[in-house]
């Protein structure tokens, strides 16, 4: 049980808990699915791109899955070391690009025909051949939440499997690309293995029918996109995932590279806020938090759903309740008709579940400084990052007053 209380006294509200045990048990878990297979997990650094967290999972020996060059930065701070950096993202500039290629990175992920074009020359520029994979889109419709579906035509991710055998045929012609890596992500949040069997099996296909042309790939990237339990949703055990992906491919000798985000951190996550006020609007009653949107984004964006625990004296009777914060927009909620007993001031309410895609889509919106963030380790807590401040907010304005 973590104290969540102690913690709000010591640290202050809003603010970001993460236990670091429950990341480590994830990671294990995944790891031992696939024992005996040459695999390198690749933590999908947007999920929860704090330093700490990223060293946390550097520690265990694991890659890391980018999506800009800061992220790849932040990867290489934490200790990660480039041949187990990738990547990806549908939109890569040119000094993105020659920073990856320079630093030596394990491959890019490329997404496009013309991003292909663009790798080359600029590792001829560099005069460097730069290691690539092409990110595959299936066309398989993952069931998901449309906002995190990426493996349909209808997504902007990735290309077509006629693209792609053009591609490495390019590739591999070429001086400055070596096409290590085959590459799909089909969505997040994924709660049913057949859309992940099915792309695995599409892309498996390809992989042979490269070889049939001398075209010998290295690297089976699987992406991420494993579902966890918000609520009471079925998941995805990890043995069945890599059964799946192992059935797909057979007689393929290639290192499995998964990029895991949200299985790796979501549940280790939670978000403490202090109820300001209960008010009631008519018939609707309301309880208003010091967390907000711009701590945790997902119900706002895609009406998520997170289980909510309060922590108050009061055993009263439930009601049916919206969990609001205090910024200006009607979307600001973390739970709409959640049944919860009458709250007093300082009493906490604690989101579950916020451990991925939590602090990382925050904002300053409101001028409102991001929460601080807390490790949870063998029963010790420590500050991963400072509450923001008004100064920190201001520093990059403060010098044009004068003008
Ligand atoms: C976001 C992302 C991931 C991680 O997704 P999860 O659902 O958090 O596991 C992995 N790979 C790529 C390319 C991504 O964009």
């Amino acid at each position: 049980m973590i104290d969540f209380k102690a913690l709000a006294n010591e640290y202050k509200t809003p603010l970001y808990v993460y236990d670091f045990d429950y990341m480590t048990t994830q990671y294990e878990a995944l790891k031992e699915a696939f024992r005996g297979r040459k695999l390198i997990i690749a933590y999908a650094v947007k999920a929860n791109s704090n330093l700490s967290v990223v060293k946390h999972f550097a520690k265990m020996g694991s890659g890391a899955d980018c999506v800009s060059i800061g992220e790849v930065r932040r990867a290489f701070l934490a200790g990660i070391p480039s041949y187990k950096i990738i990547f990806s993202g549908v939109g890569k500039t040119d000094d993105e690009i020659r920073e990856a290629i320079e630093k030596d990175i394990l491959y890019i992920n490329v997404e496009s025909e013309a991003e292909l074009g663009r790798v080359e020359l600029i590792a001829k520029e560099l005069g460097k051949v730069s290691r690539i994979s092409i990110r595959v889109n299936p066309n398989i419709d993952p069931q998901t939440h449309p906002y995190i579906s990426t493996g349909l035509h209808d997504n902007k991710f990735g290309v077509d499997l006629s693209t792609a055998k053009r591609m490495y045929i390019k590739a591999n012609a070429s001086e400055h690309l070596d096409p290590v890596g085959i590459h799909f992500h089909i969505g997040s949040q994924l709660t049913e293995l057949k859309p992940i069997y099915e792309s695995a099996e599409i892309v498996a296909d390809l992989v042979r029918s490269l070889a049939g042309i001398k075209i010998e790939l290295k690297f089976f990237d699987i992406g991420g996109g494993l579902g966890i339990k918000y609520d009471n949703e079925t998941t995805i055990k990890p043995y069945d995932y890599a059964q799946a992906i192992l059935g797909c491919m057979k007689g393929l000798d290639l290192t499995i590279l998964c990029e895991p985000g949200r299985f790796l951190t979501a549940n280790s996550g939670y978000f403490l806020s202090k109820v300001l006020y209960e008010k009631q609007n008519g018939e609707k009653r309301f309880v208003v938090v010091d967390g907000a949107m711009n701590d945790l984004l997902r119900p706002a964006l895609y009406k998520a759903y997170h289980k909510i625990e309060a922590i108050t004296e009061n055993q009263g009777e439930k009601r049916a309740v919206d969990i609001v914060g205090p910024v200006c927009e009607s979307g600001d909620f973390f739970a709409k008709d959640y049944e919860l007993p009458e709250l007093a001031h300082n009493d906490l309410v604690v989101v579950h579940s916020a451990g991925a895609y939590g602090f990382g889509m925050g904002s300053n919106y409101n001028t409102r400084g991001r929460s601080a963030e807390v490790a949870l380790e063998n029963g010790k807590a420590r500050m991963i990052r400072k509450r923001e401040s008004f100064d920190d907010l201001i520093a990059l304005e403060k010098e044009f007053l004068e003008s």
